[in-house]
């Protein structure tokens, strides 16, 4: 950090100087098209939003280059032909000339300004933005500029806006948003705060417990604005809660797995050994190698595998039950081996789903697959657990067999078993995204 400010300080006039070039060559240069994209995977299909839940608009195809306009959960918003605005999966289109999205900010300087379907006074009139509103530039013409409007493209007179420095389309602006497919907030931490302001210095209105359901209003910064049923309003920390939307079914949209974000959770970690069967064989040594062998093969079906930890990590439940809502996860899979008190008293293997809306057909899929494996199943099961009860996305818990009986531990230690049980719950979500 010195040493830029050395910098500055040395050369101020040639900052000065490089300063007033860009600020000169903005209002008089076209904007070149923002951050473009390449599709490569054989077609793509284009979503309404960001996100495997939203309706399908039309498909691109390899080879197809696409202006990125904003980025949101590993989903890029492109503009396609026809000015039609849609969403594609970040990991389907080959990124590598874009770093994030780095589209301009401008300012409306006219009050009531026009926007036009195109750039054509003549055209269709799509409606008025008020004064000294920040709009997002796409595309800059001499005369005319493309702004996103309302969630599709649309035209206004190049001098009726002031350009600015700032960009947009970063994941982590601090302005206040709106998600439209939020409805509900879900504390996950003890003695959550919620406050007059979205800071951690904002005055307290009251402290709420674990499981705690807000409205949702807004979001600014990291913080959510949230109602309680009382009508009192306030500023939740995000990282304290879950998000849920309207969705009471949110069976993924997804009709090819090569779409899906799946998180895999090999559960336990770190200090927490989970069951152990012999000396030093513990139940977290044995998660993290199947999620790794699971990840291995899902990924061959281009779906993109995200892991709560990929190493010998303590992880608390709250992480990751957050990670897969604040990724929009298609799915979570906990990975776990049962005990028993006594050695040898049971076998089987177990899929665990908590809300039957959410995640039953998850369960019911996996399960069907599971059943052919070495060690017998024992069926699907209804069960509050934590990381299935503050999990806004669809998700589950399987015990792959009892790690301290005999027989079981036959095959929960051979590679020969870890490998069926990938193959199996490739195919279970193959089955379930269709
Ligand atoms: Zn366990």
């Amino acid at each position: 950090m010195k040493k830029i400010i050395k910098f500055f300080m040395k050369n101020r006039i040639l900052v000065a100087i490089l300063l007033l070039l860009a600020l000169s060559s903005w209002s008089t240069v076209a904007l070149a098209s923002a951050n473009a994209v390449i599709v490569q995977s054989d077609s793509v299909n284009v979503r309404v939003g960001p996100g495997l839940a939203y309706a399908n608009m039309g498909q691109v195809k390899k080879g197809d280059k696409l202006a990125i306009l904003a980025e949101k959960n590993k989903w890029y918003q492109v503009r396609l032909s026809g000015d039609k605005i849609g969403w594609v999966a970040s990991w389907l289109i080959d990124n590598t000339d874009v770093s994030s999205a780095t589209n301009k900010v401008g300012i409306v300087k006219v009050p009531n300004t026009t926007v036009f379907k195109s750039a054509d006074a003549n055209s269709n009139v799509l409606g008025t933005i008020e004064q000294s509103q920040k709009v997002t530039i796409m595309y800059q013409e001499q005369d005319w500029t493309q702004i996103l409007y309302n969630g599709t493209a649309g035209w206004v007179k190049s001098n009726f806006i002031q350009g600015t420095q700032e960009t947009s389309g970063s994941t982590n602006n601090s302005n206040t948003s709106s998600d439209d497919s939020i409805k509900k907030v879900t504390i996950t931490q003890p003695n959550t705060k919620l406050r007059i302001e979205p800071s951690q210095d904002g005055r307290v209105i009251k402290t709420v417990k674990v499981g705690k359901q807000f409205d949702y209003l807004s979001k600014t910064g990291k913080w959510y604005k949230v109602r309680d049923s009382d009508g009192s309003v306030g500023y939740v920390a995000s990282w304290v809660v879950t998000i849920s939307g309207t969705k009471s079914a949110v069976k993924s949209a997804a009709t090819n797995i090569s779409e899906a974000t799946i998180v895999i959770d090999p559960g336990h970690g770190g200090d927490d050994s989970g069951a152990e069967s012999k000396k030093s064989t513990y139940e977290k040594n044995f998660t993290l190698a199947y999620a790794k062998a699971i990840k291995q093969q899902l990924e061959q079906t281009g779906a993109r595998v995200v892991m709560t930890r990929s190493g010998d990590d303590s992880k608390s439940l709250g992480d990751r039950a957050r990670l897969s809502s604040k990724i929009q996860a298609d799915a979570f899979i906990s990975l776990h081996f049962d005990s028993t008190p006594q050695a040898n008293a049971a076998s089987g293997v177990t899929t665990y789903y908590y809300n039957k809306n959410k995640d039953g057909e998850l369960a019911t899929d996996l399960n069907s697959q599971l059943k052919s494996l070495s060690i017998g199943n024992r069926g699907t099961a209804q069960k509050d657990l934590y990381v299935l009860h503050y999990n806004s996305q669809p998700s589950v818990l399987i015990e792959l067999g009892y790690i301290n009986s005999k027989s079981d531990y036959k095959y929960i230690d051979s590679d020969s078993y870890k490998q069926e049980v990938a193959k199996d719950i490739t195919n279970g979500l193959k089955e379930y995204f269709k």
